[in-house]
């Protein structure tokens, strides 16, 4: 107790707010450059998943401090907007760096409140850190475009502009790495941002908060507010607010990208998957098999890229068995016990919600050949682990093929040929991302030509794109037109102002007033 209680009290966490019965760290809210308690009588319990151990609280802000946010974050755009481009670029290349120097620290807080092992926390930092990273690069992404002489003495130009204050609404399995796609990309183009981190995992998004601050980042370009749906509606509806970044489930990614562009706000919106993999025959059989596995079951198939659906096409379906061999030797543990390949679900909710999906599959057909639900860890009897899980004979109007099961569980089908494996992918509302197995050139085009899916891997199993690129996701998987990150997350965050400018050597002044539509 006393080693969680020193990972979250900290600045940004006190170890029993004034304003609460319970001596659980509270959460603080980030205001105006202020780490503060909140007046709610609302809280939300925060549990490690490893134990089921309530370890924190994080309150539901109220109306007045949520627009105390906001307000914040318009008073500060006016300055930082002025702020010149190279100053915020010195701002986030300290960032970067302050990051790197306290990766572990936020890896561990991750693993405390998520449950992911230890090592996937530090991948989930890094790949939120290589964002950072790129928002440094903003001189070059920020530039407009000119074309000089488009008549007599006549040039148009145009400026890539900031929006304003903007807003992110962020899920629980990347505490780290999802909010980091966001602010940093807002704030380095000059916009100042609202920061709702999923109310399960807060400690990440207030540590990096901290950080951000540490590295010069001026009062109110970043404000953290905590809450679940009211926090959302505010954020939708808020006048003051531009735009919104959601990553999150359908449920609430579908609601959010209406309601919020009703309200007149730019939304982009990423949501859930069911990624197949596509194995070939010809595939290097050790290689395939090992990244199907990781892929799988690593972070406890709660990752949207999760490689959640196998399909085995011709004489791969005889892999069968050494798949589930290998899926056997992964070992569940607490996410900060040594050697742990998997840790827990987030919650015990998830835990029943997974189960109940296996379950699902047994009673409509399915074949389960390697059923993870009992599984027991020494000294962690109480917390949400589901064990590696295979589905076999699974047809796609199973509900455990039609949902997004989000666990440690692969469902396997088979087909005899590559067309009805693309037939099944495509016929799949989902377009986040997909792979193929092959060692055939022919095979690997053919499939990235006709898949529609938004994130293809050629033996890669996990295609998220480094953040020069930006992350694609399509169909039932986003919402919106522009994505995160790279030059499509510098086109989301800014505006286009063109400007048109004669300037006559000798001062040209006009005999009579031009009333025809100029050409
Ligand atoms: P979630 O939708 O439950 O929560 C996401 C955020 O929305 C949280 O901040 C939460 O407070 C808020 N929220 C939840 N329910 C809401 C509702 N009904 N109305 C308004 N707001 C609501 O998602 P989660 O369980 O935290 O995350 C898992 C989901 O996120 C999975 O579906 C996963 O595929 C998806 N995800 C997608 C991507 C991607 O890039 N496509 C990345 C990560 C996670």
């Amino acid at each position: 107790a006393r080693r969680i209680t020193a990972l979250l009290c900290n600045t940004w966490c006190s170890p029993s707010s004034s304003f609460s019965s319970s001596s659980m760290p509270t959460t603080k809210l980030f205001i105006n450059g202020k780490f503060v308690d909140s007046k709610t009588t609302k809280w939300v319990d925060i549990h490690n998943p490893a134990t089921n151990e309530t370890i924190g609280r994080v309150p539901e802000a109220t109306q007045d401090e949520m627009e105390a946010a906001v307000s914040s974050c318009k008073q500060s755009f006016k300055v930082w907007a002025e702020t010149s481009i190279l100053s915020r670029q010195q701002i986030f290349l300290r960032y970067q760096q302050l990051i790197k120097d306290n990766l572990k620290e936020i890896a561990k807080i991750i693993t405390l409140e998520q449950g992911k092992t230890l090592a996937d926390a530090e991948g989930d930092v890094f790949r939120g850190l290589q964002v950072v990273e790129h928002a440094c690069s903003v001189t070059s992404l920020m530039l407009g475009e000119t074309l000089p002489s488009v008549t007599k003495d006549m040039d148009t130009y145009t400026f890539r502009l900031p929006l304003g204050v903007c807003a992110g609404i962020a899920p629980f399995n990347f505490p780290a790495m999802i909010p980091l796609w966001m602010f940093p990309m807002a704030m380095v183009c000059g916009n100042t941002f609202l920061m709702k981190p999923s109310e399960r995992v807060p400690g990440a998004t207030m540590f990096l908060a901290k950080l951000l601050q540490d590295s010069g980042a001026p009062d109110g370009t970043l404000n953290i507010i905590h809450g679940q749906h009211a926090a959302v509606k505010f954020i939708c509806d808020h006048p003051d607010i531009k735009a919104i970044s959601f990553v999150g489930s359908n449920q609430a990614g579908e609601y959010i990208y209406e309601r919020g562009s009703i309200s007149g706000k730019r939304v982009q919106s990423n949501m859930g998957a069911k990624n197949h993999g596509v194995v070939m025959p010809d595939a290097n059989k050790e290689n395939t098999l090992n990244q199907l596995v990781g892929a799988a079951f690593g972070a406890a198939g709660q990752r949207c890229m999760a490689l959640s659906t196998a399909i085995l096409v011709g004489n791969a379906r005889g892999w069968l068995p050494e798949l589930i061999e290998r899926a056997k030797k992964l070992r569940v543990n607490a996410g900060d016990q040594p050697g742990a390949d998997l840790g827990p679900l987030i919650s015990a909710g998830a835990k029943k919600r997974v189960c109940d999906l296996v379950e699902s599959g047994v009673k409509e057909g399915a074949e389960l050949v390697l059923d993870g639900r009992s599984v027991r860890v020494k000294g962690y009897e109480n917390g949400n682990f589901v064990g590696p899980t295979i589905l076999t004979k699974v047809k796609p109007n199973m509900t455990c093929y039609k949902e997004e099961v989000f666990g440690p569980v692969l469902v396997v089908l088979e087909t005899e040929t590559l067309a009805e494996a693309i037939e099944i992918v495509n016929r799949n509302p989902y377009g986040n991302g997909t792979a193929i197995f092959t060692t055939n050139g022919a095979t690997a085009r053919k499939y990235c030509h006709l898949v529609d899916v938004g994130q293809v891997g050629v033996n890669v199993p996990i295609p998220v794109p480094l953040p020069m690129f930006s992350f694609t996701g399509s169909r039932a998987s986003f919402r919106g037109d522009t994505n995160f990150y790279g030059k499509q997350g510098v086109q989301f965050y800014t505006q286009l102002k063109t400007i048109t400018s004669q300037w006559n050597e000798e001062d040209a002044t006009m005999t009579s007033p031009a009333v025809v539509m100029p050409t």
